[in-house]
């Protein structure tokens, strides 16, 4: 089953869909789950449905082919206000919210969001990128969340409850939307031409974590090959910690000058880690993980110089988890990638003393 072309969150639909018929929508949501899994495209339809001139909102069914539902898909309704960040930004600029500094309070979502619906009966603002509101934005949108003008919603999307701002957090209703199934995503990224062979649309799927943004960029070349290199240096006798973390930012540095993009980078790359010491466990336990044939001679070949056991490769892969739960906290990354691989070349220089 999707809803309206979206896959895999159908449950969350059911329960807007239940709120709605019940007159009992919130005001404002927050919408938070990895990224690359439709939330935007979620929120885009939600609107589309609420504001449809066809049918009853409560259907929660837009019919696609009204002036409303027209305009929705085009991008240019005039009662569906959306921001984002520029990518050059590092927050959510303050302009997007109240207006330019010479037209403040007259322009901007907090204003588009309290005028009288031109077509429908409502008005929609969806903030996009919500992870990167700062204080000042997110104390100007209080009042807005506080007092919402009447019939009017509010949708911000971000990646985790915990990079809001307890502000935000608390006045709005959280929605979590799951990782889409592996299946799910093979299928999307074959169906959007991202991907045209079946089996690398697989290959890329198992390594999605459910997101389609995530499946995209293994696809880059660079990536798998950098894969290799790692599994290599991670299985050797004697890890040398300080080449690889030399290797390991340039390679991070190589994604560009973003730090989200950076940030992206040197995640997979620690999931490229904790996915090696994952199987490694399994394999030196009883029950191996089957895998395509290309990985598997380059993962045997790895798990056969590598000279711990089952226990050493669980304790390297808490270290990557921990990592990875501090890629998110935007800790200083150079130093991390250091911590990183001198906690793992501790590891196991244990082995065999
Ligand atoms: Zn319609």
């Amino acid at each position: 089953m999707t809803w309206n072309g979206i896959e895999g969150h159908d449950d969350i639909a059911e329960k807007l869909r239940r709120a709605t018929a019940r007159n009992r929508l919130a005001s404002s949501f927050l919408f938070v789950g990895v990224a690359g899994i439709g939330k935007r495209a979620f929120a885009l339809n939600f609107a589309k449905a609420l504001l449809c001139q066809k049918h009853r909102e409560a259907t929660l069914d837009p019919c696609g082919d009204c002036q409303s539902c027209i305009m929705a898909a085009a991008g240019t309704h005039p009662d569906i206000e959306i921001v984002c960040k520029p990518p050059e930004k590092s927050a959510l600029p303050l302009d997007l919210f109240l207006g330019a500094p010479e037209r403040r309070g007259k322009e901007g979502l907090i204003h588009a969001i309290s005028l009288k619906p031109f077509l429908g009966g409502r008005r929609i603002a969806i903030i996009d990128d919500a992870d990167y509101l700062n204080t000042e934005g997110a104390n100007c949108l209080l009042k807005t969340l506080e007092e919402p003008p009447p019939r009017s919603v509010l949708i911000l999307i971000g990646t985790s409850p915990a990079r809001q701002l307890p502000t935000i957090r608390s006045r709005c209703q959280l929605i979590r939307f799951s990782p889409l199934a592996l299946d799910t995503v093979a299928d999307l990224l074959m169906s959007k031409g991202l991907v045209t062979d079946l089996a690398e649309a697989q290959r890329l799927a198992k390594f999605s974590d459910g997101s389609i943004q995530q499946a995209m960029e293994l696809a880059a070349p660079e990536l798998w090959s950098h894969r290799r290199l790692l599994l290599e240096k991670l299985s050797a006798s004697i890890l040398d910690s300080v080449g690889l973390a030399k290797e390991v930012a340039a390679f991070v540095d190589d994604a560009g000058k973003e730090a989200p993009a950076r940030r992206a980078r040197f995640r997979q790359v620690v999931t490229f880690a904790a996915d090696f010491y994952r199987r490694l466990v399994h394999s030196r336990s009883a029950a191996p993980i089957t895998m395509e044939p290309e990985l598997q001679a380059v993962f045997e070949a790895a798990a056969a110089r590598f000279q711990g056991d089952a226990i050493v490769a669980a304790c390297c892969l808490e270290r990557c988890l921990d990592t990875l739960g501090q890629i998110d906290r935007n800790a200083n990354q150079a130093t991390l990638i250091e911590a990183w691989l001198d906690d793992l070349a501790a590891e196991t220089s244990l082995v065999g003393n």
